[in-house]
């Protein structure tokens, strides 16, 4: 009971003193609170959820003796369960959705309600304050609006923290730039690869002295940090964790230790599934306050590491490592999701391909390469590149508008027939884009064929 009048005093906190509650904040109380969310979320979902209901039921659980999320034993929730059937979870009715796509070609449907979207708000206000935005700063905030999460949550971070800003969604970064000297911004937020796309064409031009690049939904580059704050007069470059099912982000970088995330473990139950003996396991988490959807052992698909011991920077609580890859065939590139079937999609209606592809992600600097290969006997190579790219454009718009956009390149690189697949199983999706040395030169000398690049 006393956690639920903790609860109602923390919804009714500002930003900044609801930043300044997570810093002071003992260790044992977190755990407390943690603790008490995870139980109350848990009854809530079995009393009103068909999911959970049958879930624990058929599993014999009762959820009125689970005490923590390992009590549930072998239960999980998957994104393939929540893209099958996405009401089932509901428990209280919705006020908006956002999807997210993923690998089976279903989009995943996530819903909320009105006041879970102020106290996410609330959540990202007072993270981004952590990470150093304060409410007199003047915000672009770039992320994509349309049926994702990132722009609009932002949005309402920012209104909820009271900065200036101005809601672009992923514009052409040209538009922003333009502006940049007009609104006085000064903390510009958007995906890496399309804060690249801004910051080259600000080397071009001129830059002003930003203080904050925030960055989300993809990896940044390590090696574009030092260029981005020479380029921005000494802007920090930091970035949030974050997915459409988590809603307000469960990783943020408020000190330098910008290589991993320190984790919002009062409103997320993280765990790690199946960890090597480095430590590395597949991200788990259950949403704590959510009474909607919540999402209860809810597995992230995305691969890292937790760290219990403080860090440098004396925020105190859990941290996590920086993404180590995918426990599925999805990758985060080319600013979005993309899986196979998407490929098999584009190819299939294209003339005199085989049907052996693969699709290669590598940096050529700080820009992403999107590699097509594939095998064809044709040689009328720019009528094939046409066909490929009307194929990408019918089914995929948003990848060509970010192709469009510049945020990356793509290359189509044909093969001779029967030259692609070299063993029974072939990858199709390889991400060298921070893979080591050893690993792209094993690749190169693995290919037994002659390849042609082109340049769509
Ligand atoms: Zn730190």
């Amino acid at each position: 009971m006393i956690w639920l009048a903790v609860d109602k005093v923390v919804d009714g906190l500002s930003p900044r003193n609801l930043s300044r509650l997570y810093n002071a904040t003992p260790g044992w109380m977190v755990t407390r609170i943690r603790d008490a969310r995870f139980r109350r979320t848990l009854r809530w979902a079995a009393e009103r959820s068909p999911f959970y209901r049958e879930a624990f039921k058929s599993r014999n659980i009762d959820p009125y003796r689970v005490r923590r999320p390992a009590d549930l034993g072998d239960f999980f929730t998957t994104p393939d369960q929540v893209a099958a059937d996405p009401e089932k979870f509901l428990c209280a009715p919705p006020s908006i959705v956002f999807e997210s796509s993923g690998t089976s070609g279903k989009n995943k449907k996530i819903f909320y309600s009105r006041a879970e979207l102020d106290q996410m708000g609330q959540i990202m206000a007072a993270g981004i304050m952590l990470m150093g935005v304060d409410p007199q700063d003047r915000v672009a905030n770039a992320f994509d609006f349309s049926m994702w999460i990132p722009g609009m949550l932002t949005h309402y971070a920012l209104m909820t923290g009271g900065q200036f800003c101005m809601a672009f969604g992923k514009v052409d970064p040209v538009e922003v730039y333009r502006r940049l000297r007009t609104y006085r911004f000064n903390v510009v937020m958007g995906e890496p690869t399309w804060l690249i796309r801004l910051t080259e064409i600000a080397e071009r031009e001129g830059s002003v002295p930003l203080k904050l690049l925030i960055g989300a939904a993809e990896e940044m580059p390590p090696n574009a940090v030092p260029w981005m704050k020479k380029v921005w007069q000494g802007a920090q470059v930091r970035m949030c964790y974050g997915s459409v099912e988590q809603g307000s982000a469960i990783g943020f970088q408020p000190c330098n230790q910008t290589d991993g995330y320190h984790v919002d473990d009062t409103d997320f139950y993280p765990e790690l599934m199946d960890a090597d003996s480095d430590g590395f396991g597949e991200l788990v988490y259950t949403t704590l306050r959510r009474r909607v959807m919540p999402l209860i052992r809810y597995r992230s698909r995305d691969v890292t590491r937790l760290i219990h011991e403080p860090c440098t920077c004396g925020v105190p609580g859990m941290r996590m490592d920086r993404l180590r890859g995918r426990r599925d065939e999805l990758v985060v590139a080319s600013g979005g999701n993309l899986y196979p079937l998407m490929f098999e999609n584009i190819f299939k209606s294209v003339p005199g391909l085989s049907g052996e592809w693969q699709i290669i992600f590598r940096l050529e600097g700080v820009r992403e390469i999107l590699e097509m290969h594939v095998e064809t006997h044709r040689d009328d190579i720019e009528v094939l590149e046409k066909d490929i790219h009307r194929s990408c454009t019918q089914a995929y718009p948003d990848l060509m508008k970010n192709l469009a956009l510049g945020i990356f390149q793509m290359r189509l690189v044909t093969h001779p027939q029967g030259s692609i697949r070299t063993g029974r199983k072939i990858r199709r999706m390889v991400d060298l884009r921070y893979a080591p040395a050893a690993a792209v030169e094993e690749l190169r000398s693995g290919s037994n064929s002659e390849e042609v690049e082109h340049a769509i």
